[in-house]
């Protein structure tokens, strides 16, 4: 195969193309949201011009349109996932909304004293929606300890994984640590125990593609922005028969079967959970953004990105003050740190004035920020269109900026 021409990529993001406080963007903020290629552009742009109009209605042409170029949107999720139908991907507006639908579809199966099992490692999208179920049941949202490297501590977790456990809650990819967790056995432990799995896979399917019935879980929910897609639109991935089982989050058109005032009756997957206008253009955008990374080298750009966290790796000792919060032996290109005298926040700040793009903060993961005593700490997070010598740059400026205010 061809080798992964990152200079040809970049001229599918015409974003990067671009100066920042004069000088050369460096785009390094991927994992809070990624840039989105031409392709992506021109889909949802030609949505627009060409076959706009509401979907499902069915009365004239261009709605049919753009019914199927929806469902043919539907469809790629599908083949990405390797789900096995259509009828268990559904359509959210992210991440965040795809768990609360979850949670609340769970609620009915949870009693006082049933616990929910989720990680130190969580983005606050996978706790709070549990907290607030947990509230309204008396279950208990239970976390799975992490090691000071940024592992899951499977002890912990072999040891909290239980009878009374009704939920797994766990994330594919730490947003802020990069760690890959190993959850293929942890499903299938899970499982042996009747727990029903749920896996947040926002940071993981960026980098690489999930098998939804190879990993066996029963939910796995993603963003379409941090995957080259646009804004406004996600996806929940669920087994048919536990699709069936819990009830819609929202009511509204479009995901009933038949309203009267006596009785209302929900319609077929996987509408019964769309209620409302959909955000077609969207979920036209990230069928778009799928097809666009196949049509990469996949194996190359995998390699791309390990040989950028590599090349990170290595520099760090070039900071004098920097450590990594995070060295999991399986992650993904994701780099957290702090250095000695600066606060994370001024770190972004003045890289900023250099052009380079970075987030500082507690990334939506408090708990995680407790576990390490830090109020926050600066992310580098990557894509496949960055090159080494962004890196690089990453390390000079870093190198500077300790030099004149560490
Ligand atoms: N989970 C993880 C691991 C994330 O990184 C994010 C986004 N930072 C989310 C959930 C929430 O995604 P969204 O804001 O797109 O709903």
């Amino acid at each position: 195969t061809a080798a992964f021409d990152v200079e040809a990529i970049r001229r599918d993001f015409p974003i990067l193309d671009q100066q920042i406080n004069g000088k050369p963007l460096v785009y390094l903020d991927n994992g809070a949201s990624s840039q989105k290629p031409i392709a992506v552009l021109d889909a949802m742009d030609r949505y627009y011009r060409e076959m706009h109009s509401n979907v499902h209605r069915g009365a004239h042409t261009l709605g049919d349109r753009a019914t199927s170029a929806f469902e043919g949107a539907r469809e790629k999720v599908r083949a990405f996932l390797n789900a096995d139908s259509t009828r268990e991907i559904i359509w959210t507006r992210g991440t965040t909304e795809a768990i609360n639908v979850v949670a609340n579809g769970l609620a009915r199966r949870l009693k006082p004293g049933d616990e929910i099992l989720v990680s130190h490692m969580e983005h606050h999208a996978n706790i709070v929606p549990w907290q607030m179920v947990a509230e309204r049941t008396g279950a208990k949202v239970v976390p799975v300890q992490v090691t000071p490297q940024g592992e899951l501590d499977l002890d912990s977790f072999n040891s909290l994984l239980g009878d009374r456990t009704r939920v797994l809650a766990l994330t594919h990819v730490s947003n802020v640590l990069g760690t890959v967790n190993p959850i293929a056995p942890l499903i299938e432990r899970a499982k042996a125990h009747g727990v029903i799995t749920v896996i947040d896979g926002a940071q993981a399917v960026p980098h690489f593609q999930p098998d939804v019935q190879a990993l066996g879980c029963d939910f796995y929910v993603f963003s379409s922005h941090k995957m080259f897609g646009p804004t406004g639109v996600g996806v929940l991935y669920g087994k048919a028969q536990l699709l069936e089982e819990i009830p819609p989050f929202q009511g509204g058109g479009e995901m009933i079967e038949r309203v009267s005032f006596e009785r209302t009756t929900w319609n077929v997957l996987p509408y019964k959970f769309e209620a409302g206008t959909p955000p077609v253009a969207e979920a036209i955008g990230l069928g778009a953004a799928i097809d666009y990374v196949a049509s990469l080298d996949r194996k190359g750009m995998e390699a791309a990105e390990a040989a950028l966290l590599t090349r990170a790796n290595e520099l760090v000792a070039t900071v004098p003050g920097m450590e990594v919060i995070g060295t999991a032996s399986n992650k993904m290109p994701v780099m957290s740190f702090k250095i000695a005298g600066l606060h994370p926040s001024d770190i972004g700040t003045l890289l900023d004035q250099q052009g380079i793009a970075i987030r500082t903060g507690h990334h939506c993961a408090m708990p995680l920020m407790d576990f390490y005593g830090v109020p926050g700490t600066a992310r580098a997070s990557f894509a496949f269109y960055n090159t080494l010598e962004e890196v690089e740059q990453l390390f000079t400026a870093l190198q500077k900026i300790q030099r004149l205010f560490a």
